[in-house]
């Protein structure tokens, strides 16, 4: 997603997208309320989920990585699946897979479809040329880049005068450019007509359809579905902004989920580390409360290390809030229980030691409880230069805020 700064609302200071890509899943969620043929399915977090899905649904199926990459196919992260039990054990294979950098958190089951031929459909925003272009070609598939390098003839593009849009007229010309056969031919004329009908009503930027197939009994449907919303419209289009909340999952929640941390991203500069929930629920309202005295400086984040609070999960959390470039400075709170000062203590300077450079902001560090005369003592004696520990709550909660407005 790229975003586009929207100053001067005064409210959040927010940031508002321009451009906004959906999900698969989403994304054939709008075709299919314009009538483009698809395959029932829904989408799952869990191998739970997708078996569920995948029993509410006529067999096969397949089990589709939604990340927001393409190529997803030949990254492992589309298979297919005879039975429900099936389904649950790729979910399993594909839910954390790394595709291009994008780690994978959900999955799409839907119905299967065998595949007879796997062609290309697009409409996009050519702004190069100040037009919208229709794309489409019979070989479609996985590879339609390589088509599109190596024998562009295979690839037709037709503009779209966006005074008149595509009818059935125009949907006409861009199916016999790109020579579909005569028994799709009508079917793919119709599809064009609700594809151009997503891109222009939806205020879509991008609507691809890759592959766009035919079944072996001849019927064609949309296999996979990409589309990029444009932001600029969301005024006209209040019921995108459920999309845009769902299709932009922070990134920095995201790796916390990754390394099972309980953390919530929020608007301040003062990261948060504490362990148990009401502890850090408290540490957000005494931060909160100090910055108003240094201009408003508020809590970046909810972390909740939880009891262990072991240097690894010291470290993870550091890790997450560190690269929060919102973070001015971090507060870690700490109540030492099961879990000593002493060991926390430890965690935190294995856990700076092991960041290095990657730990440039300051750290203000408040223990209390079991052993927390050894754990003061462990950390003067560290003398981490980005560390300051205070004794009490409240001026720690200071000085942390006093540390992010400078
Ligand atoms: P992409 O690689 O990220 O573009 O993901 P796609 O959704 O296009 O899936 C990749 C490939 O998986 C497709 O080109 C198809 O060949 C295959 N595929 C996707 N859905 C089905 C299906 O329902 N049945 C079969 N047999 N293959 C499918
Ligand atoms: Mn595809």
């Amino acid at each position: 997603m790229r975003y586009n700064a929207r100053g001067g609302d005064g409210e959040t200071g927010g940031l508002r997208c321009l451009f906004v890509d959906l999900f698969e899943y989403q994304a054939r969620d709008l075709l299919a309320s314009h009538g483009v043929p698809v395959l029932p399915g829904g989408v799952a977090e869990t191998p739970e989920e997708a078996e569920a899905i995948a029993r509410e649904i006529a067999q096969p199926v397949v089990v589709k990585a939604q990340v927001k990459v393409g190529g997803r196919g030949k990254a492992g992260g589309v298979k297919l699946a005879d039975n429900p039990e099936d389904a649950r054990a790729r979910a399993q294979d594909i839910l954390g897979l790394d595709i291009k950098g994008h780690i994978t958190h959900r999955v799409m089951v839907a119905q299967a479809s065998d595949i007879a031929e796997e062609y290309y459909f697009s409409y996009l925003l050519d702004r190069s040329n100040r037009t919208f272009l229709a794309m489409a070609s019979v070989a479609g598939g996985m590879d339609i880049e390589e088509v599109a390098a190596t024998r562009p003839d295979e690839l037709a593009k037709v503009p779209i005068d966006a005074t008149v849009g595509v009818d059935e007229a125009k949907a006409t010309e861009i199916v016999d450019a790109a020579n579909f056969p005569a028994e799709v031919r009508d079917q793919v004329i119709a599809i064009a007509v609700q594809l151009w009908e997503v891109f222009s009503k939806e205020d879509a930027t991008l609507v691809e359809v890759n592959p766009l197939a035919k079944a072996p009994d001849g019927t064609v449907l949309a296999l996979d579905a990409k589309v990029t919303l444009d932001g600029n419209a969301e005024f006209r289009q209040p019921e995108h902004a459920a999309l845009e909340d769902a299709a932009s999952a922070d990134p920095l929640e995201a790796a916390a989920k990754e390394k099972d941390l309980n953390y919530v991203k929020l608007e301040g500069e003062v990261g948060i580390i504490g362990n148990g929930a009401g502890l850090v629920m408290s540490t957000l309202d005494v931060v909160a409360y100090a910055g108003e005295e240094f201009g408003g400086v508020k809590p970046a984040n909810f972390l909740d290390i939880g009891g262990g609070a072991s240097a690894e999960v010291m470290g993870n959390g550091l890790h997450i809030i560190l690269s929060d470039p919102a973070v001015k400075s971090v507060f870690v709170n700490v109540f030492g229980g099961i879990t000593s000062c002493d060991a926390v203590a430890n965690g935190i300077v294995s856990a700076l030691q092991h960041l290095g450079d990657e730990a440039t902001k300051p750290l203000v560090v408040r223990l209390d409880g079991n052993n927390v005369e050894e754990g003061r003592r462990i950390l003067a004696e560290a003398n981490h230069p980005l560390v300051t520990v205070v004794d009490t709550m409240d001026g720690a909660a200071r000085r942390a805020a006093e540390l992010a407005a400078a």
